[in-house]
């Protein structure tokens, strides 16, 4: 058996741990690029969303690489999401490939879900040896988002531009070479002051932006053409609530216990939209409301033709919580220049903004 997963981010980065530690064979594709974007959009059907498509796309790699055993996220939600392991597996069969999806549900098993799942991959191995592997996955994914947090501190201050992308990407790798606890950690604390260190151009208050929208298209740079990067370029500092190691430790451990991080969010959001429309959408409705006085303005990243997204964002607009919100819709479509005329024209709006109220 050999496993494959398509990406999201750097979630390869646990998994590749988690897998390396209990033995079992595995392929990750190649990180999301122009030929995953092809075959995905290729061999999908074209209404669907750029989540389906690029994970469509890895999942075609992993086979390529000899990958029979494929994993996929799947939930009982609201959106289609629910069905797209399916349909996969369908479109994978018929290329040719003798391959099996294996579909993680993360709506209903949760961390049970996920445990039985890696107890079948790695061959019945003994309960104490996964869930060893799997703390250890997690302490990666950790480390990951801490570090990717103080990124987007630097981004917006610092003196050369790039330097910070430059310390995080070589964090990433340290992070994936590191194979026990000691050197994470060790990885973890250089890399966090080695970015404190870098040379800032002694602005003080940049710009806040928050982002909101979609879980994939948040977190995966490709499919956001690295807007949080082109972002830090104009000086202004990102904030996203949603890191995947939040996302997995509520998901998985506190969620089943009753603990419901976004009970918050959904609270703001209830004088404008009373129930779950699928996906991110009541959380990216709540997140406006909740956070109107903490930025300056948010972008919200939807998948195009991404249902809860469309709703979320015919919402936005009324709710008496003002602050500037600038919708990227994300399909294979977007361009690198339409994307940053944008986001200068509305970075340039919320300079101004906050000049005048500073009179
Ligand atoms: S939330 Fe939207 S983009 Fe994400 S899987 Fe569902 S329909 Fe697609």
């Amino acid at each position: 058996m050999r496993v494959g997963m398509p990406h999201a981010g750097n979630l390869y980065i646990p998994f590749k741990a988690i897998f390396q530690r209990l033995g079992i064979d595995y392929a990750i594709p190649p990180v999301n690029n122009q030929r995953t974007l092809s075959l995905g959009v290729k061999h999908s059907p074209e209404g669907l969303c750029i989540p389906f498509k690029l994970t469509l796309g890895n999942l075609i790699e992993a086979a390529e690489m000899g990958a029979d055993t494929l994993l996929m996220i799947g939930g009982s939600g609201i959106c289609r999401l629910g069905y797209y392991a399916k349909v996969q597996e369908q479109i994978l069969h018929d290329l040719g490939y003798d391959v099996e999806l294996v579909q993680l549900g993360v709506s209903e098993r949760k961390f049970f879900g996920l445990l039985g799942m890696i107890k079948r991959l790695s061959n019945n191995a003994p309960w104490t040896r996964i869930i060893s592997a799997f703390r250890f996955g997690m302490a990666k994914l950790n480390a990951l988002d801490k570090i990717e947090r103080t990124v987007q501190k630097v981004r917006a201050v610092e003196l050369e531009k790039g330097s910070a992308n430059q310390l995080f990407a070589r964090a990433v790798n340290a992070i994936d070479q590191a194979d026990d606890y000691k050197t994470l950690k060790k990885v973890q604390t250089d890399y966090i002051e080695r970015l404190n260190q870098v040379n800032r151009n002694g602005n003080n208050r940049p710009l806040i932006v928050g982002i909101t929208g979609e879980i994939y298209v948040l977190l995966e740079p490709f499919a956001n053409l690295d807007v949080e990067s082109e972002l830090g370029k104009l000086g202004v500092e990102v904030r996203r609530m949603l890191f995947l190691s939040e996302w997995t430790k509520f998901s998985f451990f506190l969620n089943p216990l009753g603990v419901d991080e976004k009970a918050r969010l959904h609270r703001a959001a209830l004088p404008y939209l009373k129930r779950d429309v699928g996906g991110d959408g009541w959380e990216s409705v709540g997140e406006k409301v909740l956070h109107a006085k903490d930025y300056d303005g948010l972008i919200h990243l939807a998948p195009f033709t991404c249902m809860p997204e469309v709703i979320a964002q015919n919402i936005m607009p009324s709710t008496r919580e003002s602050i500037p919100v600038l919708t990227i819709l994300c399909d294979e479509q977007m361009a690198k220049s339409g994307m940053l005329t944008r986001i200068e024209a509305f970075v340039d709006l919320l300079g101004r903004r906050r000049r005048v109220r500073n009179k």
